[in-house]
């Protein structure tokens, strides 16, 4: 299984505040289950106050250093050509023209991939492992304990990402 370290409290956002997109400067052709390792180092302060915007959750402290989360990873698109389905025409602050309120990027400077992260699955007991730059592979021993997890405890706890753009039903 492919990994993606991403800081915190970003990866704590894909893993349980509904996060349905990644926001990376460079393209992958790697489709399917991505497991998401929280970095040992956490984003700005800045990064804190927007999910606090976005969510209404405060992130005090969170797991590092770990698997969090295992995600689909169904598409990526670049920012320039990212459109908002129909379906989820309402307002909020992103503009008109990002698929997610947790997409960045703009319409003309080509600069940011949108990774659109379908089923997110919050691991119950998150994995102490080393990350990595890039997309990296789990150690077998790391994936064999992720893949246990994922197919023994409830860990589907949110839907795909269309329930997630819309603020009013992100839990
Ligand atoms: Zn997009």
């Amino acid at each position: 299984m492919k990994a993606l370290t991403v800081r915190q409290p970003w990866a704590f956002a894909i893993a349980a505040l509904g996060k349905s997109v990644e926001n990376r400067t460079w393209n992958t052709h790697y489709r399917g289950l991505l497991a998401i390792h929280a970095g040992s180092r956490w984003d700005s302060d800045e990064a804190v106050r927007r999910v606090g915007e976005l969510t209404g959750v405060t992130i005090v402290t969170t797991d590092t250093a770990a698997i969090v989360a295992v995600v689909d990873l169904v598409s990526v698109h670049n920012s320039a050509t990212c459109i908002r389905p129909v379906e989820e025409r309402h307002e909020h602050d992103d503009g008109p023209f990002t698929c997610s309120r947790w997409a960045i990027g703009s319409r003309v400077d080509n600069g940011m991939h949108h990774w659109v992260l379908g089923t997110r699955r919050q691991l119950a007991y998150p994995i102490a492992c080393k990350g990595r730059q890039g997309l990296w592979d789990l150690p077998a021993y790391v994936e064999a304990d992720v893949l246990a997890q994922i197919s023994t405890t409830a860990g589907l706890r949110y839907g795909s990402p269309s329930d997630l753009i819309n603020p009013e039903e992100t839990p």
